[in-house]
This record gives structure tokens, C-alpha cells and sequence, in this order.
């Protein structure tokens, strides 16, 4: 059995050898004017990935430190706030904003639809409403929802806007100052192809007034302490230096390459990957357009799990796609096309379904549809950009 692994989740996502390397850099002290250049640098080229001028707070933790620090720094008993959810992502703001003690309005749709903006909207208008929290692209279920047009809805309201880009940012468009967003929060091991570790939460104006009121308790997550120690280029706590290192590398790749290429880069494996399922005779659970970038998401055919093809593909093949979370466990597998991938990383995904499938008794009606699906689109959409 081979030893040779694919990764090809929507997170954590594969790296880049130069970000690997830098991330294996000798170890340097963070109190050090080397590491305080270092941070000012990679908060400046967060704040051009994020389309932002608001400032950024950093946390050493996974991308749900981030989220939980815009709960904790904003908010205080009693407060009226909404949350939208359709997937596994929304309902862990309901779950984290219920642990602090506080009871969300939860604007709920089934899981794997778009967010409705105008239900949005009219939660937030209610009197009172202090934020309003939603995910970007709900990576459980494949769907982009449409953030400028939430911000839009929301903005009458005067409520702070908050969003979840763990698996968004970088990888579709997130204009955050120019569509009014208060709160952004994303973690580094999603699209922006560097290895777990780092969280960040862009932070508004409007996002700061109501930190400075706010009466949960939070030390380690604190905005302020953290803003506070940034402008000085330190950090409140040892920061993992290693992970910085490795994401000023990927945020220089990004930025090299320009935002709205990798955009059109992802949009393109994704049409590809759905051509590819077709291919396969299998049929999207994720929307069939443009707008799922990050993540495919297909149903399993009748008789076969899910999660036994997640196994097959993983055990036999060395292939890690992602298999589905709550109610979709065992019905989707999810193929992740964010970050440091290719068009071969989709080639290999669609083999490898239609080799585990076969062995779980579900023979594709034309053997090797979906590679040629996908690869016929990359031939007819050739890019300069990659290969
Ligand atoms: C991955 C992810 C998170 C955060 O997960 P962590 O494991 O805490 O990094 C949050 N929201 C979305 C939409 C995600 O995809």
C-alpha cells in the first residue's frame, strides 16, 4: 500500500512546498525586531486580502477562536441578536452564542439553501438588534451565500454585521469594507493555503463601539489586548511563530497571483468537479453554478454510504475528500477545491470516486465519464495562470 496521501478537503488544505518551507524556518523569538516586521507585514497583506482598512486582530487558535472572540468581545447577557443559518457552520454560531449565555433569534432555513436576505433583514429591523451573524460559504453544504446582499438587507438596522469566511476568504470575493461588513473572521488553513493555527477577525468602527461596552468576560480572545500589543507589532501572547511565517509566504503567493485570478482559478475546478460528477452519473447536492467555488458537494447513489466510500477512498486509495456533516452524514461526499490545488487534484478525486464506488457495488454507466468530463472542460476553459 502506498504511502502517498491526497488531500483534497475543504480544510485543512494542502500546502504549498515554499509555505511548508518557510514554516520550517529555525525558530525565531517573537519579542524580536525580525518578528515585529514579520506580523506588520502579514497583517498588512491580511488587510489586502480581506478589503479591508478596518483593523485585525490576530489569535493563535483554529478558525472558531476567531468566531467565538467576535461573540465574546461584542456582546453582553441579554442582548438581542440573530443568527441565519442553513448548515453546520451557522448552527455553531447558535451553539456558541447559547454557551455564553445569550438566547439568538435563529433565522433557519434547511440545510444546503441560500440564506434569504430579506428574512435577514427583517430579523435584524426588530428593535434592539445589536448583531446579526451568518456564514459566508457553508462549507458543509457547498453554497456561497450571498454576503453583500445580507450586508445590504441588514444595513437599515444598524446592527453589526458578522461574518464566518473561515473557508471563504481568499477564495471568492469578500469586499468587507466595500459591502459594509462589520466582522469578518477566517482561520489560515482553508483557502489561504497555509497550515492550521492562526485565526483573524477584521473589526469595524462600529464593531469596536460595541466591544468597549460589552460585558462577557474573555481574556486570552480579547480584542483589545491584542490590537493594543499589534500596533507595536507584538503580539499578547507567544504567537505560533512558525504558522506567521508560513502564511506571510501563502498571502504573498495570493497576492502574486491576484485575488481575482485565484477566484476565477476556483470557479473553473469547480465547474469542473461538477461536470466530473455528471460525468459519473451522480447527481450535486451543492447548487450547479458558479457560486460554490469552495466546495463540491454530491449524493451518494442509492446503496452506498457515504461513509464507507469516504473509508474506501481514504484506506485504500490515500485519497481524503470530506463525507457529510449531521443529516448529510452518509448521504454527500464533499470535494474540496480551495487553496494549493489543481486541476489534477480534481482528475484524481473523480478516479478515485469512480474506483471506490465500483467496489462498493456502483459501477458509473460509462467507465472513466467523469475524468473525461472534467478534462474536457479544462481543455475547453485553458488558463494562462496554472496548471
Ligand atoms: C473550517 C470552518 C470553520 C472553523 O473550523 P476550525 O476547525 O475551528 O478552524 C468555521 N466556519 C467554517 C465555514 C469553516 O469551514
Amino acid at each position: 500500500v502506498s504511502s502517498k496521501r491526497y488531500l483534497i478537503t475543504p480544510g485543512p488544505t494542502p500546502i504549498p512546498p515554499e509555505v511548508a518551507a518557510a514554516a520550517a524556518a529555525p525558530m525565531q523569538h517573537h519579542r524580536s525586531p525580525e518578528f515585529r516586521a514579520l506580523l506588520i507585514e502579514t497583517l498588512g497583506r491580511l488587510q489586502q486580502v480581506f478589503a479591508t482598512e478596518n483593523d485585525i486582530v490576530l489569535f493563535t487558535g483554529s478558525g472558531t477562536a476567531a468566531m467565538e472572540s467576535a461573540v465574546a468581545n461584542m456582546l453582553s447577557p441579554g442582548d438581542r441578536v440573530v443568527v441565519a443559518t442553513a448548515g453546520n457552520f451557522g448552527d455553531r454560531w447558535v451553539k456558541l452564542i447559547r454557551s455564553y449565555g445569550l438566547e439568538p433569534v435563529v433565522v433557519e432555513q434547511p440545510w444546503g439553501e441560500r440564506l434569504d436576505p430579506a428574512r435577514i433583514g427583517a430579523a435584524a429591523s426588530e428593535e434592539g438588534t445589536k448583531a446579526v451573524f451568518v456564514t459566508h460559504s457553508e462549507t458543509s453544504t457547498g453554497v456561497v451565500h450571498d454576503v453583500e446582499a445580507i450586508a445590504a438587507a441588514v444595513a437599515p438596522s444598524g446592527a453589526v454585521l458578522v461574518v464566518d469566511a473561515v473557508s471563504s476568504l481568499g477564495g471568492v470575493e469578500l469586499a468587507t469594507d466595500a459591502w459594509g461588513v462589520d466582522v469578518v473572521v477566517s482561520g489560515s488553513q482553508k483557502a489561504l493555503m497555509s497550515p492550521p493555527g492562526l485565526a483573524f477577525a477584521s473589526v469595524s468602527e462600529k464593531a469596536w463601539k460595541l466591544a468597549e461596552r460589552s460585558q462577557l468576560p474573555r481574556y486570552y480572545l480579547d480584542w483589545r489586548r491584542a490590537a493594543d500589543s499589534q500596533v507595536k507589532g507584538d503580539t499578547a501572547f507567544t504567537p505560533a511563530v512558525s504558522i506567521v511565517l508560513a502564511l506571510r509566504t501563502a498571502l504573498d503567493l495570493i497576492l502574486t497571483q491576484g485575488l481575482a485570478n485565484v477566484w476565477e482559478h476556483n470557479r473553473r475546478l469547480a465547474r469542473a468537479t461538477r461536470a466530473g460528477v455528471k460525468g459519473l452519473g451522480l447527481d450535486l447536492y451543492s447548487p450547479d453554478d458558479d457560486s460554490s467555488a469552495m466546495v463540491t458537494a454530491l449524493l451518494m447513489p442509492e446503496g452506498v454510504d457515504g461513509q464507507e466510500c469516504y473509508t474506501v477512498l481514504r484506506d485504500r486509495h490515500g485519497i481524503v475528500l470530506a463525507g457529510g456533516h449531521g443529516p448529510l452524514r452518509g448521504r454527500i461526499m464533499r470535494i474540496g477545491h480551495m487553496g494549493y490545488m489543481n486541476e489534477f487534484d480534481i482528475v484524481t478525486a473523480l478516479a478515485g470516486l469512480e474506483m471506490a464506488l465500483a467496489q462498493l457495488g456502483h459501477t458509473p454507466p460509462v467507465p472513466g465519464g467523469g475524468v473525461a468530463a472534467a478534462t474536457a472542460l479544462f481543455a475547453a476553459e485553458p488558463v494562462p495562470v496554472d496548471g
